[in-house]
């Protein structure tokens, strides 16, 4: 009797395996990857990686979800969860893979980057704007964009975009002009209204720019629908170059360095400040993310096509970054783009760096009441190299 039983239990457990294959058998897809395709975050404590696991079988359905397993340089984080919130203190190269019964992802390598706390520094800007513009109200307006922009160059939003960085840099309306004065309205000086559709980088406008060394000039013009705004890029000593960035010997200022923005933003009272950061991006050395045959020389940034919201590897991923052109959402600058600004804060020529204040916090009243240089004249201004 108690043969037969065991002969019984035998066909029934063949034959179970007979109709329903095993759960490894079935996987046709094993993946394991970051929500964002971003290898990258910091080592801050509190950035979030988000990695996922995908397994299919050949009919492209979902499976195995209570058998699954995520390691993390080889030890187990999670089970029977397709997801993992991960987080880290440790810099380096962190190992993920997914397991189901002996089989096994792919390998999904993680690079967390050590947390560097930059020093917050701060730095002036004038807006130079046409006579006929300027309202009672102008002068909040302007503070309102100067404002916000600093919300963005200073926050980061990790649990949106794991690799997104705080750059500390802030900017501030100047309070005196170059005669040590002080200005009717913080951060803005007039020019005649006439010159405002000639406004792209033209001879006159050296008239209207303040000496870059004590300010970064930003001119507010009719830019004719062709761009919202545009900036010129940073230059270099020789001894300081920069991957990407002209370097120079002149010490004199010898081109216009500064920024357009388009006179219907400030005409409208609307808040331009996406196009203000995304220009003071480049203004501090920054490229665009696109088109893909571009080199934005940061190594952790997706180049994308000119549609927004494809990838150069045709993953379809809205950029979210400042120096794309999906300017409505973007929330973030990465950690090699405030590394590359970081840098140019620290040596490039004529970006107001004269009167960069360190460590603000506590410093409340602007200080800087002296006279600055005269600006000279070159015979020929020479050609500054512009972005939009
Ligand atoms: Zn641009």
């Amino acid at each position: 009797m108690k043969r037969y039983l065991w002969i019984f239990f035998v066909l029934t457990a063949s034959a179970c395996s007979l109709f329903s294959p095993d759960l490894e058998d079935q996987i046709e897809t094993f993946e394991i990857s970051t929500f964002y395709h971003s290898k990258f975050t910091i080592a801050n404590g509190t950035s979030i990686v988000k990695i996922t696991v995908s397994v299919l079988d050949e009919n492209n359905q979902e499976i195995g979800t209570d058998q699954i397993k995520i390691l993390h340089n080889g030890i187990e984080v999670a089970k029977g969860e397709k997801y993992f919130d991960f987080i880290t203190s440790e810099p380096g190269t962190h190992e993920f893979q997914a397991e189901i019964n002996g089989v096994f992802s792919n390998v999904l390598e993680v690079e967390a980057r050590p947390h560097i706390q930059f020093e917050t520094v701060e730095l002036p800007l004038i807006f130079h704007v046409p006579e006929s513009v300027v309202i009672p109200r102008t002068g909040r307006i302007l503070r309102e964009w100067v404002d916000r922009v600093n919300v963005y160059f200073n926050a980061t939003y990790q649990n949106k975009h794991p690799n997104s960085y705080s750059p500390n840099i802030r900017f501030r309306l100047a309070t005196t002009d170059q005669n040590g004065r002080e200005l009717e309205v913080p951060g803005m000086n007039t020019y005649p209204s006439e010159f405002e559709s000639e406004i792209k980088y033209q001879q006159w406008m050296w008239n209207y720019f303040w000496h870059p060394d004590y300010y970064i000039n930003v001119w507010i013009g009719d830019l004719k629908r062709e761009a919202g705004g545009y900036a010129t890029y940073p230059e270099l000593p020789f001894e300081a170059n920069l991957e990407g960035l002209r370097s120079t010997r002149t010490t004199s200022p010898n081109k216009l360095q500064g920024i357009l923005v388009e006179t219907n933003f400030l005409r409208n009272a609307y808040i331009s400040s996406n196009i203000l950061q995304h220009e003071l991006g480049h203004f501090l050395g920054l490229y665009h993310l696109h088109p893909c045959n571009v080199n934005d020389f940061a190594e952790d940034t997706f180049g994308y096509t000119d549609e927004p919201g494809l990838t150069c590897n045709d993953i379809s991923l809205d950029s979210f970054n400042y120096m794309s052109y999906e300017r409505d959402f973007n929330h973030h600058f990465t950690y090699s783009q405030v590394e590359r600004m970081r840098y140019v804060i620290d040596h490039a020529k004529w970006i107001g760096q004269k009167r960069m204040r360190r460590n603000i916090p506590g410093v409340a009243n602007d200080d800087f009441t002296s006279e600055v240089p005269r600006l000279v004249k070159p015979k020929n201004l020479a050609v500054p190299r512009i972005v939009d």
